[in-house]
This record gives C-alpha cells, structure tokens and sequence, in this order.
C-alpha cells in the first residue's frame, strides 16, 4: 500500500495531476469518497462542460497574491487542453467570449480524463473517506479502505460549493493540521439576494442585457431576475467582487445616454410607462413605475424627476443582503493561502512533499471556463514535481 504519489480527491485537479504524475512513471494513487470521479465536471456548464477559456489571462482570477498563478497558467495553457480534447476526438464549440463547451456532453471531459489515467498506470480508491493523515517519515493515510502510504501527498478536494455531490471542508482542514495560513472563504459565482424584496419576485425569469459594477470591476452581460434576487451570467461575475455592503450599481441600457434620450423626447405625451417599456422589459417598466417613478406623460416631467429616471436606467443601485450560500454556488472563493505555495510547484513550503492544487488553493476564476483552466494548470504543475 505504498505510493510515490497520493493524491486526495478525483476532481479536475486531481485527476489532472495523477495524470501528469503517472505519465512520470510515479506510482500514483487517487482516493475519492464518491463513488464516482468528475462529478463537478459531469454537471459542470449545463451538462456541457466549459473546459477552458481560449483567453484566459491571470486577469481573469481573483487571489490576495494576483501574480502566484502566472506560472501555472503560462505552463499549461488553454491551447494545452484544446489539443488533448482534439486528441480524443471530443467536438466542441465556442459560445462566447472565448468560453469552449463540449457539443456533446461534460461525461466525456471525465471519460478523457479517465483514459489518460489508465494509459498512465493511475490507481483509484472510490467510495474511499479519509479519517486521519499523518506524517512521521512518510505520509500515512488511514481511510475506510484501509492505510496508504505516499512519499508525496497532494490535496485536490476543491470548495464548499454543492455539498450534495461531495464537497467538503477537508482540504482547509488538512491546511490547520499543518498549520498552514488560508484566506476567508465565501460562495461566489452565485445569484444574489435583494435586501428587503421589493416586489421583485414578480419579475422572475425576466432577463436584461445590462453592465452591473462593483468598486472598480464591471461586467456587461445579461442579468436575470430570481424569486429572491438576481442571477444571470453578469451577476454572477460580480459576486466574485460583491461583499456586503459593497454597492451593486446596474446600467440597464449600456449603449443608451438615458438623460439624453429623455429629454429628446420631453415633448411627447407618451405615459413614462409606455416610454420605458420600450426600453426594458415591460414588466420592469411596470415595476419602476410602480415604485419609484410618477406614471406621467413625458412633456409633463420635471427635470428632477428626468435626472432620477435616468438614474434608475443607467446607474440603478441595487442592494443585497446576501449569497443564495454555497448549495448554489459554483466556486469557493479564498482557499489555502498562496503565500504558504510555490507558484511553480504548489508545494507547500513548510511541509516538504505536501501539495494543493485547484479550487482548495485561494486562486478563483470568473466564470466562463476559467476555474477549469486553473484545475487543469495547478493540477499539471504539481504533476510535474510529485
Ligand atoms: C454547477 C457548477 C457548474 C460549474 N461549471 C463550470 C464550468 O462550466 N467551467 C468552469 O471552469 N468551472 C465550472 N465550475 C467550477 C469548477 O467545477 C470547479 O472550479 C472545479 O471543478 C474545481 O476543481 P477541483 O478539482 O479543485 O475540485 P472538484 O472538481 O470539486 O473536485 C474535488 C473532488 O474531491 C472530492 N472530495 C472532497 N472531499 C473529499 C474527501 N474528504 N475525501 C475524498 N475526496 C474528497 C470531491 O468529491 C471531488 O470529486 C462549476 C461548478 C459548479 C458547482
């Protein structure tokens, strides 16, 4: 039962690694406590998996040290991962902003992965849960499948978000056994609740090409109303900023000056109902109109109220109370400190042979491929040192 290699959780990131360990020639062993590996993957971008991101850039990730995953991400690039899904003859497709879905299904992400594993001699340990790791010469791995040795032990058990298909706390908890700093974690990539309601329930489904801002970071995308608040692509990017009480401020028509647009159109007696019903969805319109605007006919506005209508159109600020938590969200943003890593081989510096690659390592991706990209590179990274 002895291992160069063992490495906990058969996400992204660990199976990446075993790969990249194996093909090495490493003995390498995964245990997973699901029954089944991938099953992030398997549900990942609506069943399609968004496996990279053709334009990643470290800009494109969130950590207290926003240079620590350059070197990764320059090693293993998203052209890296292109070529080995071209390889297995996976179809795929650009949906927008450089963001590659399979056309098929994200089983056969997993399916790949598992090939890889095989061709490189991988063993796995599934329906396998850790009760204790320690590290008197080696490191022993006393699980309900009986005790693993390993010269080298590399942590790749992600977030907190879905518990339901198997996240959990573990690769924090190994961090504090070892007395390894991490940064404050929180669900992010996730719709957000309003504070107070607002009568917005009645606008669930309702979705709005929109830039929404927060501090120094925007995102022009659509927004989608929720029964609690709002979701949609551009809300979920900017969770990724949005700590209470950070303001959220949506620009609902981002091509259109509103104060310009009304007051070319302050001779009309249009109600101001109708005129922004022509702008937003109606049932918005209605909502504004309902809450914050005087139904009157445009020529009868005053410049106050012009001045506050335009305000709601093109800087409208939103204020939440809170995340729909981590049984929503896709990331756990924060992690085991970077300062405690090397950028080239995510081992920790304290404990010789004790690496964290992926989710569980305070790097987080926007949405759209990214988070993937960052799996796969970390993953390779300490595959290439273990
Ligand atoms: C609904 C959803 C959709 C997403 N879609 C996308 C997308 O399209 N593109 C994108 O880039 N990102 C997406 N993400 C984010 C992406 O899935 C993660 O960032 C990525 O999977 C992280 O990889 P990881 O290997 O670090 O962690 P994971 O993939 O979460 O893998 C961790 C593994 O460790 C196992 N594990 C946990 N604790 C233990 C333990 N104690 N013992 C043994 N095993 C354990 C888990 O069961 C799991 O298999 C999505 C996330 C969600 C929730």
């Amino acid at each position: 039962m002895k291992f160069d290699v063992i490495i906990i959780g058969g996400g992204a990131a660990g199976l990446f690694c075993a790969i990249e360990a194996g093909k090495r020639g490493r003995k390498t062993l995964v245990i997973e406590h699901n029954a089944q590996v991938g099953r992030k993957i398997i549900i990942s971008g609506g069943g399609r998996c968004n496996f990279t991101n053709a334009d990643t850039s470290p800009e494109n990730f969130i950590s207290a040290n926003p240079h620590f995953c350059k070197s990764a991400l320059a090693r293993y690039t998203p052209r890296d991962f292109i070529e080995l899904v071209k390889k297995h003859k996976i179809d795929f497709y650009e949906k927008k902003l450089g963001q590659l879905f399979c056309r098929e299904s994200s089983r056969q992400i997993v399916e790949m992965l598992l090939k890889e594993c095989e061709k490189a001699g991988v063993e796995f340990q599934l329906d396998c849960s850790v009760k204790n790791v320690e590290r008197p010469e080696f490191f022993e791995i006393e699980t309900t499948r009986g005790k693993f040795m390993s010269e080298s032990l590399v942590i790749a058990t992600g977030g907190l978000s879905f518990p339901k298909i198997g996240a959990s706390d573990f690769g924090y908890r190994i961090g504090k056994q070892f007395s390894l700093r991490f940064t404050q974690v929180r669900p992010s990539l996730v719709a957000l609740v309003l504070a107070g309601g607002n009568g917005y329930s009645k606008l669930a489904g309702v979705s709005v090409d929109s830039t929404v801002s927060a501090g120094k970071h925007s995102f022009r995308e659509n927004i989608l109303f929720t029964h609690r608040g709002l979701s949609g692509p551009a809300i979920l990017q900017i969770s990724n900023y949005w700590q209470k009480p950070v303001p959220v401020s949506i620009n609902l028509l981002p091509e259109t000056d509103a104060s310009q647009l009304l007051h070319e159109n302050r001779h009309r007696s249009q109600t101001v109902e109708n005129f922004l019903a022509g702008l937003v969805p109606q049932r918005l319109a209605e909502l504004f109109v309902a809450q914050n605007i005087p139904n009157k006919p445009l020529d009868q506005l005053s410049d106050r109220e012009i001045k506050h209508i335009a305000g709601l159109l093109n800087g409208w600020n939103v204020e939440f109370s809170d995340t729909e938590g981590y049984d929503r969200a896709e990331v756990t943003l924060g992690g085991i400190s970077t300062d405690e890593l090397s950028s080239q081989t995510m081992e920790t510096k304290k404990v010789k042979g004790l690496y964290f690659i992926g989710e569980v390592v305070d790097v987080t991706g926007w949405l759209g491929g990214y988070n993937f990209q960052w799996a796969w590179a970390s993953g390779f990274a300490a595959g290439q040192s273990v």
